[in-house]
Formats: structure tokens, sequence, C-alpha cells
């Protein structure tokens, strides 16, 4: 049996190549190809183009053949952005935001992140793993193929360090890649709040043991810090972060979400791989965003969870030249959703991006974001064959249809994760 695998039949096949990452107008750029084929070997594109021609290629005629049915495909998503493993929702503060508690009132009530640390602190491994499961599922039924997943609801040394162990037990398990991030620096735990040693001991844990830790056992590639109101200061971030570069985990931030701190310039500074959140960013954080190579990632699902009216200023970015992604930011509190469209669709409605921008930041923007862009985020020659597979006719329609699930299938690597014909979750 041949080992190739001939798509045919994508209507809109949405490839994506070329320069990455993409600034500025070139974010619109989709490369599309109409009525286009590809033709996979080993989980691989080995070829790509317009039907005729590559079912003309002699490695086509043996292949096995899968026919779309005149669908729209792209690659699949990347969601650079997620708080993955958690024990249980936050639906008892939902209720109480929408009632006028801020984020804060809520925080202050033992409630918010705290919340889901005591939460998972007494889950047990079997619990958070199966919860883990069910979203990993779901992510790829909303055609998301790579996501990246932090820590941060153990905030104490055994249980951060199951969270992130869980990243590769869950990568082994199932289909999607998962890429780990160690965000210990997520808040300080109630136990160092009430210590003598206070914020400073905990950022000691953190840096003396913790990133060493996970640096060592290989269970992080980058290290994210959560710099705001409330959780870490500007000069708090800057120590962890160091401390995580010095041990080989590249640098992201949680930045501008509540308030503005800075963050951004430091990582800028700091060459972070993404700065993430950006509400409240200025014109000169932008303008530094967009000399750089750090990924402005936006979470437009955590201000529309929170019913909140300032959403990143996208167009400011993009019109600047900054490297534009979008994420789902999944997490329990803020932004429980797992639909890399739906975020899309608050993309063009909310941050006023098109359909083409949207989609660029969601693939091969997100994937740079990753430091996978010669792997991931685009359909060409020798990349991974990670598609999503849309039943619509125009790529267009994919925001465009909100709160309806499109997706008709999602591979990886070659092989169908899911098919919405087959659907069982
Ligand atoms: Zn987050």
């Amino acid at each position: 049996m041949s080992n190739f695998l001939l798509i045919t039949g994508a209507s809109q096949l949405l490839t994506l190549r070329g320069r990455a990452p993409r600034r500025g107008s070139a974010l619109a750029d989709l490369g599309i190809i109409r009525n286009g084929a590809l033709l996979v070997r080993d989980g691989k594109i080995a070829a790509v183009g317009a039907r005729a021609k590559i079912e003309a290629l002699p490695e086509a005629t043996a292949a096995e053949k899968m026919n779309l049915g005149g669908r729209v495909v792209l690659p699949g998503f990347v969601d650079s952005h997620t708080h993955l493993i958690h024990a249980a929702s936050r639906a008892e503060e939902y209720e109480m935001k929408i009632a006028g508690a801020s984020y804060e009132d809520i925080a202050r009530k033992g409630g918010g992140i705290l919340n889901s640390v005591k939460k998972l602190r007494a889950a047990t491994s079997d619990a958070l793993k199966q919860r883990a499961h069910r979203a990993l599922r779901q992510f790829a039924a909303y055609g998301t193929t790579t996501i990246e997943a932090k820590s941060g609801y153990g905030l104490d040394l055994s249980s951060e360090l199951k969270i992130l162990r869980m990243h590769k037990e869950l990568a082994a398990e199932q289909s999607l890649d998962i890429v780990s991030t160690f965000l210990g620096a997520h808040l300080v735990p109630p136990e160092y709040r009430r210590a003598l040693s206070g914020t400073k001991g905990y950022i000691e844990l953190l840096t003396e043991q913790l990133i060493p830790e996970v640096a060592q056992e290989k269970l992080a590639e980058f290290c994210d810090v959560f710099c705001d109101r409330g959780a870490f200061t500007l000069a708090q971030s800057n120590q962890v972060l160091e401390a995580g570069k010095r041990h080989g985990l590249a640098p992201r931030v949680h930045a501008e979400q509540l308030k503005h701190t800075g963050a951004t310039k430091l990582g800028v500074k700091l060459g972070a791989a993404s700065c993430d959140h950006l509400e409240q960013v200025n014109s000169r954080d932008i303008a530094a965003l967009a000399k750089s190579q750090t990924v402005a990632t936006l979470l437009p699902g955590c201000d529309f969870h929170l019913g909140l009216k300032q959403y990143a200023p996208a167009r400011k970015l993009i019109d600047a030249g900054t490297i534009v992604a979008l994420a789902t930011d999944y997490n329990p509190g803020t932004s429980p959703t797992v639909s890399m469209p739906l975020i899309l669709s608050l993309a063009c409605s909310q941050l006023r991006m098109t359909p083409a921008e949207a989609i660029t930041a969601a693939t091969i923007n997100a994937a740079y974001a990753l430091r996978r862009d010669d792997r991931i985020g685009s359909l060409g020659v020798g990349k991974f064959a990670d598609l999503a597979v849309f039943d619509v006719a125009d790529y267009r329609e994919i925001p465009y249809y909100f709160g309806v699930n499109t997706c008709w299938m999602t591979i990886k690597r070659g092989v169908t994760v899911y098919a919405a014909d087959k659907a069982t979750i």
C-alpha cells in the first residue's frame, strides 16, 4: 500500500505560504489556491498546488484518496495561549461578575486564580487529566492542531511540576501538539502571602528551585509571568523572566491587561516570544513591538467573557507593523472557550480585523509565537500536514458564522483526528 495521501476537493486552499511572520498588509495574504490539492507523505506535505497539477504527479496515482467535497482548507489553528490544566469551572464567579463584581472584587474574596489553585491542589491527577483530554478533543473539533499550555494553578513545587509533567504525558497520549510554558509567576500563593518572606520568598522558590528543576527536566520551553495589578510588579517579573532565560526558557509575558505596567517594554527588552493581552497598551509600546520580533498576542475571548469594553487596539498594532497573533486564552476564570473560530469572530467584529488577517494571526503568526513557524502554521512542502477543513464555501464564512461550529474535519500530521460526521463529543 502507498504511504501517500492525496487530498483533493478544496474549493479554497489557504496555504499561508511565504515569508513568516506576517506584518502589516502581509497579514491579508492567505496564499489561496482555488480547487487545490495536497499530497501528504508520512505526516508531511509532499506537494501542494492546483488539483490538476498535483493529480498529475506520479506519486498521486497510487496514493490513498480523500475528497473534501469543495470545502475550505487551511492550516490547523495554532492556539498559542491556553491554561489547559485546571480542575473545574468558575461558573459561580461568572454569575457574580454579571451582577457587577469586578475581577479584583472576586480576587479579594478568595476567588479568581486562587480559587482555581485551591481546586487544582485538591484534585486527583486522574481527574485533571480527564478534563484536559476532554478539552483537547474539543480543541480538535474546532480545527486546532497545536496548543500552548501554561502551568500556574499549582503555585507550589509539587503541583507546578505535576502540571508540567502532565503536559508531557498528554502530548504522548493524544494527537495534538502541546507546547509547555512555566507560569509559576501567575500569582503569589496564599501560604506565601501569610508568610514573613512574602512575595520575595515565593520569587526565590521560583528562581532558585522551580525554574532550575523545570529546565533540568525539560518540562517547559517558555517562562511566563502575569505582570499586572495584584499579581507581579515589573521588577519582580524581570527577575523571574531573567532567571528563566538563564536556564534556557524563552520569555513570554501577560502584559497590559488590567493596568498599564510597562510589561510590554520589558518583554521587548528581554526578547520575549510574545506579549499577550495588551488591552492597555500605549503608542510607545506599539512602536517598540513593531520594531521587535516579539509577537503581540491578542485574547479577545477574555474581554468578551468579562464583558469589558476595551479590547486590544488590533488595528493600530497591525498598521504599525507589529506581528499580531490571536489565541483563546482558554482558562476557567476569564476565557472558558476552546473555539478559535469564535475568537476569529470576535477579532473581526470587535478588533476590526479582516477575516484574512484573523486567520493569519491564528495560524502562521501564532506558530511564530511558539517558534514553530518552520513546521506548522502554513501549508508548504516539508511542513506538517496539520489541516482544518471547514464546511463553508468561502473562508470569510468561518468568522461570519459565530457560535456555530463549521469545522468539518481536523487532520494532524496526515491523520484525521476529528470528523464532524463521526463526532462523539
Ligand atoms: Zn493567560
